[in-house]
């Protein structure tokens, strides 16, 4: 994929997920938003001179809940809103926040690491996938988790495209309000998942104890179902269905979206 900056695609969302923003225990969007604020409020003293770095660094050190689900990946306390509208949140010791100075010396993992890190999406999305994510949410708290996700993104579109017949084009949906409407919601089920795992922690098919972690599995033998075409998707929710009634739900819920989207597409070619 190239072309597309994903981690700034535009004033109304961007993605922060690689600072570890998601990896905090309480990883809501009202949690996340919390801190986002204070640490936007603190930062504009830096800028001006009336704090240093360090204490900065110390003063959300000592407010903030730390915790993080899995401990191997840093939660970057540098991360905060980019805008005053409050839509982007990124890297406040980036060099365009500060004028040209380019702050992420003091960083955990240093300039060249986040100056250099581009996730798997960049490569492993298509533009066009990725133009129609970017087309469709716009929502900081939702991009992110939708963008990093490739097998997410990934497998709804292979499904819709086999029965579609052609690929799905980031043009077409562009033009397509109701198509892009039945596609939010299936982006947004990533917040609104009822049947996701609240039993241990997990980000999507991954799950963790302790330092470890592994990719989750779902027992549909088990469950005296057969296993679904929507796997994939279910596993990205972070699913844990207790009996073949609630798989035969999940799969209803997204038939229908997949149903509606490919019904949108084709009526306004
Ligand atoms: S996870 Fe990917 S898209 Fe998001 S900020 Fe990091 S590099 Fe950018
Ligand atoms: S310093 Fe690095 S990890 Fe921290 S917010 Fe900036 S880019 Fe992300």
């Amino acid at each position: 994929m190239r072309g597309l900056h994903l981690c700034q695609p535009d004033s109304r969302k961007s993605c922060a997920a690689c600072c570890g923003i998601y990896n905090y225990v309480d990883n809501r969007r009202e949690a996340l938003s919390a801190r986002f604020a204070y640490r936007t409020h603190l930062f504009a003293m830096v800028r001006d001179g009336r704090l240093s770095l360090e204490a900065y660094r110390d003063a959300v050190r000592r407010r903030e809940d730390g915790k993080r689900i899995y401990h191997t990946i840093y939660t970057c306390e540098f991360v905060g809103y980019l805008n005053d509208e409050a839509t982007t949140v990124g890297c406040m010791l980036h060099p365009l926040q500060n004028e040209g100075r380019d702050l992420r010396v003091v960083s955990f993992y240093g300039r060249d690491i986040c100056e250099g890190h581009f996730c798997p999406s960049y490569e492993k999305l298509t533009s066009n996938e990725a133009s129609i994510v970017i087309d469709t949410i716009d929502d900081w708290y939702l991009y992110g988790a939708v963008i990093t996700d490739i097998d997410y993104v990934k497998s709804f579109f292979r499904r819709v495209q086999d029965e579609l017949g052609e690929e799905v084009l980031a043009e077409r949906v562009r033009a397509n309000i109701p198509a892009r409407a039945c596609l939010l919601n299936f982006f947004e089920l990533k917040t609104t998942w009822p049947f996701r795992d609240t039993t241990r922690p997990r980000f999507g098919k991954y799950y963790f104890v302790g330092e470890e972690y592994d990719i989750d599995r779902i027992d549909y033998a088990a469950l005296g179902t057969p296993a679904s075409p929507w796997d994939p998707v279910f596993l990205s929710l972070a699913s844990y269905f207790r009996s073949a009634k609630e798989v035969d739900v999940a799969n209803s819920l997204l038939n229908v979206i997949k149903d509606e989207f490919i019904d949108a597409y084709r009526r306004h070619d």
